[in-house]
């Protein structure tokens, strides 16, 4: 399944991440593909927003991954990362990432997922950002 939409500004970048995030479960893998500026960490925001999460949504470009509690309703936190800086598999295999993969009450939201080529999970979302001035163009897959 694939879903395409056009987006002018972040706010309707944000908005789009809110809504996308009305269909997510427990579990769920969220891959972000686009270059520097393309708006990953803004449809994150969005996504965060949807999940309940008050919290400022930053760019966890020095840690790799924030995590963020979310009170009320069955997702149980959302971990977000942000794999930009990752040199090698060691690094992030030290943080435990197949237990967070693999955590089935959270949703992860993955900025850079390139870097984890061949350990990521099959069943994902991935979401490709493409930029052409302030237009963004946000292609959402389903792999079941
Ligand atoms: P990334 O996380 O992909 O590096 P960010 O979300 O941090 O990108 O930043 C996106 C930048 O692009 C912000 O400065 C934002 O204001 C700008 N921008 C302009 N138009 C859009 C749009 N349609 N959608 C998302 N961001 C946009
Ligand atoms: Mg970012």
């Amino acid at each position: 399944m694939i879903q395409e939409y056009i987006t002018l500004s972040a706010d309707e970048t944000e908005k789009l991440g809110e809504e996308f995030a009305v269909i997510l479960q427990p579990g769920d893998v969220v891959c972000l593909y686009g270059d520097l500026g393309a708006g990953k960490t803004t449809f994150t925001k969005g996504i965060a927003k949807g999940l309940g999460i008050h919290s400022r949504i930053l760019s966890p470009t020095f840690s790799l991954i924030r995590i963020h509690d979310i009170e009320k309703g069955p997702i149980k936190e959302l971990d977000h990362l942000d794999l930009y800086r990752l040199d090698t598999l060691d690094d992030i295999q030290k943080i435990g990432i197949e237990e967070i993969l693999d955590d089935s009450e959270g949703v992860t939201v993955i900025e850079w997922p390139e870097k984890l080529k061949g350990i990521l999970p099959k069943q994902r979302y991935d979401i490709k950002i493409d930029i052409d001035d302030d237009k963004r163009n946000i292609k959402i897959h389903k792999y079941e």
